[in-house]
């Protein structure tokens, strides 16, 4: 007979977001579970490269801090566990960011899961929902033995993607009006760099040009970051991208080889034309891709690109979000920004994590109910840490409950540090 688990709250993905569904939900008393289906939590934070945590605090000049709570917790222990493993920033571009190492992040979510009694499963894919009507009944799942149950009175897709939902019937969106999402980005990492040399925007383009001119082939994007990290002669580069067309097997694996095979090309451009990489060696390439935008949830309200820019605040805000639209819609082009004024963030009304159509399902990160220019401001992790935060107390709330309003889900995530 099939396994059974029962749960008050079920959280799909172990992202920045889920993890902090996970901890607040229990927090606020309620029995979790979290599932995902890699080896490790963290999700994109850990398993795509991304080295810097933005919008703990607003961007540009006056930074404010807008997100604590589960993501103060989680940078609190990383800085236990290695005081070098987070580092407060001002970006190339003007941003006060965290810069972090994502091996401590995944030994830091696994402490603070075990610390709040929030139960978890890796290698565990969630496969199938059960739905009656307008509610989630349980989701099966499978693992490397065999497929098991877990039953949950409400439950959260943090999934990056909107899976669970896409698995439920519930309704989803598919990027802008012309149906096309941001670029997806496999970022790779560099040692014995000298980063004492200018690594910008407009070097990276100058090498790319030169590696383009000398034929080497499948150079997509001629602009982009690298990320130094300081105190190391190590390097993270943004640049081999694709366009997401779906997320079917076959798109997921001609993604994959296609960044992949562009990482060679763009370690061989830098060795031979970028000062200061003469001697550099291939660490890590992803280990993969990193979707900035796929599916999302549709929501009871749709966060807009006037929110975000006009800072709008919410009596029904449950986040606060402090980055700018980083728009990445070309291969060819780095990314353009919205601007916004300094020291200001937006509230995140509660409307963008509760399913339209389902009633005992949310969804948090960067799935949560946006338009693509505003979701373009509400993906960055601190973001993610805070709609998690959000969605775990909103499920226990119902969960509890049978009901839930933003003025008791606001109450509890100030009890838990949380800031709105
Ligand atoms: C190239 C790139 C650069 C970026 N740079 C930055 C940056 O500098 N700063 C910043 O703050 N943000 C950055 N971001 C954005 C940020 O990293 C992500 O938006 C954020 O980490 C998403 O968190 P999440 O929890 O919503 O989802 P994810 O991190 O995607 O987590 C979802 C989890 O769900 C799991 N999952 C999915 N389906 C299932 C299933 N069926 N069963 C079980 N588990 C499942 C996945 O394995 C994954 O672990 C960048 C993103 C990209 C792609």
């Amino acid at each position: 007979m099939q396994t059974e688990y029962f749960a008050d709250v079920l959280i799909a993905g172990g992202g920045t977001s889920g993890v902090s569904a996970a901890i607040g939900a229990s927090q606020a008393g309620a029995n979790v579970l979290l599932v995902e289906r890699s080896a490790y939590l963290g999700g994109e934070g850990t398993n795509a490269g991304v080295g810097a945590l933005c919008a703990v605090y607003t961007c540009g000049e006056n930074p404010v801090k807008c997100v604590a709570g589960v993501c103060e917790s989680v940078l609190e222990e990383m800085q236990r566990l290695s005081p070098a493993s987070t580092e407060t920033i001002i970006s190339a571009a003007g941003n006060k960011n965290i810069n972090f190492k994502p091996e401590y992040m995944k030994v830091a979510l696994d402490n603070l899961m075990d610390r709040n009694n929030a139960k978890y499963f890796l290698h565990t894919n969630i496969i199938d929902v059960k739905r009656t009507g307008n509610v989630i009944e349980s989701v099966t799942c499978i693992d490397d033995e065999s497929r098991f149950t877990v039953h949950a009175k409400t439950f959260v897709d943090a999934t990056g993607d909107a899976n669970l939902a896409h698995m439920a019937g519930a309704k989803t969106l598919w990027g802008d009006e012309r149906g096309q999402v941001m670029t997806a980005t496999l970022p790779f990492r560099l040692c014995g760099v000298d980063i004492t040399k200018d690594m910008s925007p407009s070097a990276v383009e100058r090498a790319v040009k030169a590696g383009k001119d000398a034929g080497i082939p499948n150079l997509t994007r001629e602009r982009g970051f690298i990320l130094k990290i300081s105190g190391s002669q190590e390097v993270i580069v943004l640049l081999p991208s694709v366009i997401p067309e779906g997320l079917n097997a076959e798109e997921l694996t001609r993604m994959e080889k296609f960044t992949r095979s562009q990482a060679l090309y763009y370690v061989d451009a830098f060795k031979r034309f970028m000062p200061g990489m003469e001697n550099a060696e291939l660490t890590m390439i992803g280990p993969s891709i990193g979707f900035r935008e796929t599916r999302r949830l549709a929501g009871k309200y749709m966060l807009t690109a006037e929110d975000v820019l006009n800072r709008r605040k919410s009596p029904e805000g449950i986040a606060r979000g402090g980055w700018k639209p980083e728009i990445h819609s070309s291969l060819n082009e780095a990314a353009t920004y919205l601007d916004v004024p300094g020291a200001s963030y937006y509230d995140i009304p509660l409307g963008c994590i509760q399913s339209v159509d389902t009633e005992n399902l949310y969804g948090s990160g960067r799935m949560i109910c946006a338009d693509s220019q505003a979701m373009a401001a509400s993906r960055v992790m601190g973001t993610c840490f805070a709609t998690g935060h959000a969605a775990g107390v909103a499920a226990a709330l119902q969960g509890e409950t049978g009901h839930t309003d933003s003025e008791s889900i606001r109450r509890e995530l100030i009890r838990q540090g949380a800031l709105i």
